[in-house]
């Protein structure tokens, strides 16, 4: 069999270019890589070890070794770990499989600084190698086929890469890097072990570097020089941080594992370490990161929790391990009593899964509202307490100010899924939303700030869901609630709506849309207002009769309303009804609704109002109102050139 050259993918391509413009600032990360995927590598053999122990041969040993050949100018990193195949070669190192890639790819704009810094939060894995060599060499052999079977892969990095078979009596995969001229500190054996030291201390496998020693010039004048011992020394821990007591642990080293468990290198936000004793024993090690991930919003994809059986790994992403709205924690679970052979499958029937899942729930729950009460001293959330801690205090010392306010910015509408996927703890969630309101800027006001602000006679938390912020904060439906000093909250979440339809009060005070229904102040009216507004509605009797026949197609009612102050007209929806902004997305989303009409509601102090009556163009008037209400709250006219040869006539 001979060589074979492949093409790389475009997307790899791509890659490699990116990866080597712009990560040239910050090469040292190739060996972090390397080392994560040799790390991958022996998990995956430990994991199909389950099934067929003979997959380990002669060679039980899991373990890396880092080897320099300073001659040569290389680094190699080997591992006796799964190995790969020639078509898992050619695969896996040639084309990217992620989906999380491409997309991240997609983001890509083409400047190298803000590129660099996407690419920082993203992790480049294998392709960072040509960072610092410019060719690489791969030699592998899968666990479980012959010698002969294995292959050596090699590219320089630009467009192809070849493929030719190779025997190979080790399991496993060794990656040789040849390195460029200005990487050579990379051969150096004191560097790479500060390196290892730096990102993967705490890789649960001996990562082993051959001894050096000093040797004296063999003859007079002859300078000395380091030699190779030939023992090979374990350079890291090798120990899984979180069977490590907390009280050695410190918060730098919980930083870094969370670097490595997550890649990402932005430090977490906060963080809990618990061995926990109950029906069933595990040791959770939960991170909350202080930004979104790329993919958070695909619901089927991220999840971040690593799950482990009495420290052997057995899968990522564990989607049993945590409900779906806290899908952005990231971590690792390690449980002492599920079957190292479980599968996804059996996740999902297992009770101990249910109870670790229960007590990850609450204790993220707990992280929040530790997080909240650091951020607002005024809203003091309790925390479950049937949690055995084991440890001492958990949750690093500093609480910055700002951290919920982080949190939230970046995961609190994902949170707000909770509200209806989460039964159980809906009133923990409810206390650790914040909203926009009509009387500050941020979007920091919890329903509990809100209550104490209530008015007297105040029977409802108002709010408005619409498109953005501005629309909300400009909306014509929450004019009265202004002049009156009522604060609304402000939503422009697309879960929003749904979420709130699942929390129809808060603390015993119903929440209520000011955009559905009519206006009832009750009690904040006062008699002369009630006086004057039933006036209004009486004389303005037969208007209302005249509009409703001119709009029949568009609306299902036309009402005068006490909630307008400045604006001529607003269009809300009946009581249960969804709001025209939710209406608006679901057809966007291609969804079929049943056709509903909204309701216009008309200001008959308005002055457009007035001069309704009788107008000769009352027919158009009408329209204009319509719309204009419509434009309003975020819609657009059905025919928007009607809309604007009307009011040009108007003008006129
Ligand atoms: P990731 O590790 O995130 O999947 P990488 O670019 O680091 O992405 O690696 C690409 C793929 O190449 C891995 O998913 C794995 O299938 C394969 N691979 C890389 N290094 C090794 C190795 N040392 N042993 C076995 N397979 C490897
Ligand atoms: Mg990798």
């Amino acid at each position: 069999m001979s060589k074979h050259s492949h093409a790389f993918q475009a997307e790899v391509a791509q890659l490699l270019h990116l990866v080597t413009h712009s990560l040239y600032s910050n090469p040292e990360i190739f060996l972090r890589e390397l080392i994560s995927n040799a790390s991958d590598a022996c998990d995956k053999l430990r994991f199909e070890a389950i099934a067929d122990p003979a997959l380990y041969g002669d060679q039980p040993g899991l373990e890396v070794r880092i080897g320099t050949d300073k001659g040569a100018r290389t680094v190699t990193v080997t591992d006796t770990g799964i190995g790969m195949s020639e078509a898992e070669a050619i695969a896996h190192l040639g084309t990217i499989a992620k989906s999380g890639t491409r997309e991240f790819m997609g983001k890509l704009s083409g400047d190298q600084k803000s590129d660099a810094q996407l690419i920082g939060q993203f992790g480049v894995g294998f392709y960072s190698g040509f960072i610092v060599a410019d060719r690489i060499t791969v030699e592998s052999r899968r666990a479980g086929l012959p010698p002969e079977q294995g292959v050596r892969w090699s590219s320089t990095g630009a467009g192809e890469f070849e493929v030719e078979p190779l025997t190979r009596e080790a399991r496993g995969t060794s990656v040789t890097l040849h390195l460029r001229e200005d990487a050579l500190e990379f051969a150096d054996p004191w560097r790479l072990k500060e390196l290892v030291g730096k990102y993967s201390d705490h890789i649960a496998l001996p990562i082993k570097m051959e001894g050096e020693t000093w040797e004296e010039g063999k003859e007079e004048g002859q300078p000395g020089q380091m030699v190779k011992t030939g023992e090979w020394e374990t350079v890291n821990q090798a120990t899984a941080l979180w069977t490590r007591p907390k009280k050695d642990i410190t918060d730098e080293q919980y930083t870094q594992f969370y670097e490595q468990l997550a890649h990402d290198w932005q430090p977490p936000l906060t963080w809990s370490h618990n061995r926990v004793e109950g029906s069933t024993e595990y040791t959770q090690l939960l991170y909350v990161p202080s930004h979104a991930p790329m993919d958070l919003w695909d619901r089927d994809k991220a999840r971040g929790v690593k799950l482990y059986v009495r420290r052997v790994f057995i899968m990522d992403d564990a989607e049993q391990l945590l409900p779906r709205y806290l899908r952005f924690v990231k971590g690792v679970v390690d449980s002492a009593d599920l079957p190292l052979n479980v599968s996804r499958e059996l996740l999902q029937e297992s009770r101990d899964v249910k109870a670790i899942r229960e007590g990850n729930t609450r204790r993220v729950l707990g992280l929040l509202e530790e997080l909240a009460k650091a951020d607002a001293p005024a809203a003091a959330p309790e925390t479950a307490a049937d949690v055995t801690d084991v440890t001492d205090k958990n949750a690093p010392a500093t609480l910055a100010e700002d951290k919920y306010a982080t949190f939230w910015r970046e995961f609190g509408a994902v949170l707000k899924e909770g509200l209806g996927e989460d039964l159980t703890h809906r009133e923990r969630i409810a206390k650790l939303l914040r909203y926009a309101s009509t009387t500050t800027d941020s979007v920091s006001v919890s329903l509990a700030d809100y209550k104490a602000r209530m008015k007297e006679g105040q029977k409802a938390i108002y709010y408005i869901t619409a498109d953005s912020l501005a629309a909300a904060r400009n909306s014509p439906q929450i004019e009265v609630f202004r002049k009156k000093g009522l604060e609304v909250l402000l939503m422009s979440d697309r879960v929003d709506e749904w979420a709130l339809s699942y929390l129809q009060e808060f603390d015993g005070t119903p929440l209520q849309s000011v955009a559905k229904g009519a206006v009832d102040l009750g009690d904040l009216q006062d008699e002369a207002e009630k006086k004057a507004a039933e006036e209004a509605a009486e004389s303005v009797k037969p208007l209302l009769e005249q509009l409703k026949q001119a709009l029949k197609d568009e609306v299902e009612d036309v009402r005068v309303t006490t909630r307008l102050v400045d604006s001529p007209a607003c269009l809300v929806v009946k009581d249960a009804g969804m709001s025209l902004q939710l209406a608006r997305m679901l057809k966007q989303a291609g969804q079929k609704l049943p056709d509903t009409k909204p309701v216009l509601e008309i200001n008959a102090e308005h002055p457009l109002v007035k001069k309704l009556d009788g107008h000769p163009r009352f027919d158009d008037l009408a329209h204009v109102l319509y719309d204009q209400a419509l434009l309003a709250e975020g819609g657009l006219p059905e025919d928007p050139a009607a809309y604007v040869r009307r009011v040009n006539a108007l003008l006129v």
